[in-house]
């Protein structure tokens, strides 16, 4: 750590924009999005690759999380990331360890609720530490974990850390599937029934945009949708993209979130809905990226 720590001193002496992306690894379009964000607007982008145990409720989940440092590397060098980071386990976590970083507030409920208190503290202590170690100006994150964007933006926000939260839009593929390093997991039955959680999404939000005001029967319409494909929801709701709170009535921007198993493999996606078109607010401008943070 303290390598690349030097490493990045000259940089940061000679007031080179440097850009952070953290990830787990397995690299997709998604996470090459990032990427190409950072690259567009750093002087020096750093790329972390660490599959974080911390972060981790199931062992299993972590032992089947799938890990390709090689392609990552060759991915990295072609998209012109400047420096990989990919420290041992035991770098990050030394024995003695014993402090964490917890933010409370959008870490209640939904994946702090289903995947454990201790998720989102794994999250922003790794991240609080990944952002010691190399002091980027921007740090890149995809909406696609819409409550991660949330945890992370307020930790940034609530200790003073001298960063840049950049969001970025969820790359999906062609059928609507949100990227993710899990989706090589799924079976080709379950590739399928996976559209299913973007298509419950959609439903959500056309039930809205058709002037449905109240949440849990727009959350119902979704809901028959993931049935109907024989998708089982660990949660569809609707929450104020700031807050996470549950929204009941609907009254202006929302997030739809939904989590759901397919066979062992758990999926996240989520969709902002302008539930006022924006005619109707006298602008013509979408909803803006900081909508989440
Ligand atoms: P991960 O390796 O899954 O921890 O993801 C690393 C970063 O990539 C996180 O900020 C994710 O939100 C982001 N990411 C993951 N999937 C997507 C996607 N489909 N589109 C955009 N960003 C993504």
């Amino acid at each position: 750590m303290s390598g690349l720590r030097a490493e990045l001193a000259g940089a940061r002496h000679a007031r080179r924009t440097i850009g952070l992306v953290p990830t787990m690894g397995a690299f997709h379009d998604g996470h090459l999005s990032l990427i190409a964000r950072a690259r567009e607007q750093c002087e020096v982008v750093v790329v972390s690759l660490f599959v974080n145990p911390a972060q981790f409720n199931h062992r299993a989940d972590l032992d089947a999380y799938p890990r390709d440092e090689q392609r990552d590397q060759e991915l990295a060098r072609a998209a012109g990331v400047d420096f990989v980071f990919a420290p041992p386990v035991a770098e990050v976590y030394p024995d003695g360890f014993s402090t964490s970083v917890s933010v409370a507030g959008p870490t209640d409920g939904l994946e702090g609720e289903h995947r454990g208190r201790g998720h989102f503290d794994g999250v922003t202590t790794v991240v609080a530490k990944l952002l010691n170690i190399v002091g980027p100006d921007v740090a890149y994150f995809g909406r696609k974990d819409a409550q991660q964007v949330a945890v992370v933006t307020r930790m940034a926000r609530d200790l003073d850390l001298p960063v840049r939260i950049e969001i970025c839009p969820t790359i999906r593929a062609s059928d609507g599937l949100a990227l993710s390093s899990r989706n090589v997991r799924l079976s080709p039955v379950q590739r399928r029934r996976a559209t299913a959680l973007n298509l419950a999404l959609e439903t959500v939000r056309q039930a809205i945009l058709d002037g449905e005001r109240d949440g849990p029967a727009a959350v119902r319409a979704g809901l028959a949708v993931l049935s109907a494909a024989g998708v089982q929801a660990e949660y569809l709701e609707l929450v104020s993209p700031h807050e996470f709170k549950p929204v009941r009535r609907v009254e202006g921007d929302v997030l739809a979130v939904v989590a759901a198993y397919l066979g062992e493999t758990r999926l996240i996606d989520n969709a902002l809905i302008d539930a006022v078109p924006a005619a109707a607010r006298g602008r013509t401008d979408e909803v803006p990226e900081e909508a989440l943070t």
